[in-house]
């Protein structure tokens, strides 16, 4: 199979060019687009590229890797509360084997389709396995959730679960067991996560600061911590709630609690959104999980205690030991 043929196999869908926005999509020397026309709207582009081997095993299944690839790039534009719009996708592969891009772009286009990205276009190129995604979205330039605006006083929440993701990869590199079923709930997380793009967009307007946690909680919220004042983040023990799958599993020893530990805490890969909103929006933001069918979590607050840097406070005020650093790609330790 040529190079033409695989595109127009695998990745060419909208083959009239008629997709919401979109003039001129796959097949010229650049794909011509139509922002929409709302006045304080801006483009949020984001990219990101995963390698094999660095972000996800050899081995793992082209329906996971479409999907992955491109849920960590809508993850950047949800922790923004932008709406995805289009996305173009640079792809190097070792070989053009028919059955791996059939999985791949199924993985691909079933996300895709729902969240109503138009994929228009790309590059193909024969190398190592690797997938980069560029992703464009609109926002409302002055709601956009940043980094930096947290505010003193604000609540801090979190979306779903985190922890998951990361025990699935420790049990990959057999450094734990989990049973069964508790290992298809990680693995799922791990594998086929959830961008929470309809949380982002209602949040847009209610709360403050958002990123999506990609390297651990801590070590994201701390990016939200620096570029915010800088100012401090109190995490609160008690409130900082496993999987109810995962809580069963890690009272079976001091182990598996430290391993369930450090998930919530440093694990990365769960793509779920952790966020500051100011104490009086508590009910919208409930309501924002609720219309999101997303569950979100009040899990601390932001002082003025040691700025840029988070901590885990238990409830009679003592620091809990939260040793745990997140994930970095240049990290000498
Ligand atoms: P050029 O040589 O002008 O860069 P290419 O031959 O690389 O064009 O690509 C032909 C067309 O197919 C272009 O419109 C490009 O955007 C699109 N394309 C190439 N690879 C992909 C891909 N993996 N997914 C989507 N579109 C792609
Ligand atoms: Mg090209």
């Amino acid at each position: 199979m040529g190079e033409f043929e695989l595109i127009q196999t695998y990745f060419q869908r909208n083959q009239s060019g008629d997709a919401e926005g979109v003039a001129l999509g796959i097949g010229d020397d650049c794909a011509l687009l139509r922002p929409s026309a709302i006045t304080g709207h801006a483009l949020a582009v984001t990219t990101d590229t995963l390698i094999e081997g660095v972000h996800f095993f050899a081995g793992t299944a082209a329906r996971s890797i479409g999907h992955k690839s491109l849920a960590v790039n809508l993850s950047d534009l949800a922790a923004m509360g932008a709406k995805p719009r289009w996305a173009t996708l640079a792809l190097s592969i070792p070989v053009a084997d028919p059955a791996w891009l059939a999985e791949f772009s199924a993985g691909v286009f079933a996300l895709a389709d729902p969240f109503e990205v138009a994929l228009v276009g790309g590059d193909t190129t024969r190398g190592p396995l690797s997938i980069t995604w560029t992703l464009i979205g609109e926002v409302d330039e002055t709601h956009a959730l940043r980094r930096s605006k947290a505010r003193l006083g604000d609540d801090v929440w979190v979306s779903g679960q985190p922890g998951l993701a990361h025990l699935a990869v420790q049990q990959r590199y057999g450094r734990l067991q989990l049973p069964d079923s508790i290992n298809e709930i990680c693995a799922l997380a791990l594998d086929f996560p959830s961008p929470r793009l309809a949380l982002g967009q209602a949040l847009t307007g209610v709360a403050h600061a958002a990123i999506d946690v990609s390297d651990g909680l801590i070590q994201d919220l701390t990016h939200i911590a620096r570029q915010s004042g800088p100012l401090g983040i109190s995490l609160d023990a008690d409130a900082l709630i496993y999987h109810p799958a995962v809580a069963a599993w890690a009272q079976h020893d001091a182990a598996s609690a430290e391993h369930a530990w450090r998930a919530l805490l440093a694990g990365g890969d769960d793509y779920e959104l952790a966020f500051t909103a100011p104490v009086d929006a508590r009910a919208a933001i409930e309501a924002a999980g609720v219309t999101s069918a997303t569950r979100v979590t009040r899990i601390g607050q932001v002082d003025a205690t040691a700025p840029g840097t988070v901590r885990v406070v238990g409830d009679d005020g003592t620091l809990v030991p939260s040793t745990t650093g997140g994930f970095n790609h240049f990290s000498t330790e």
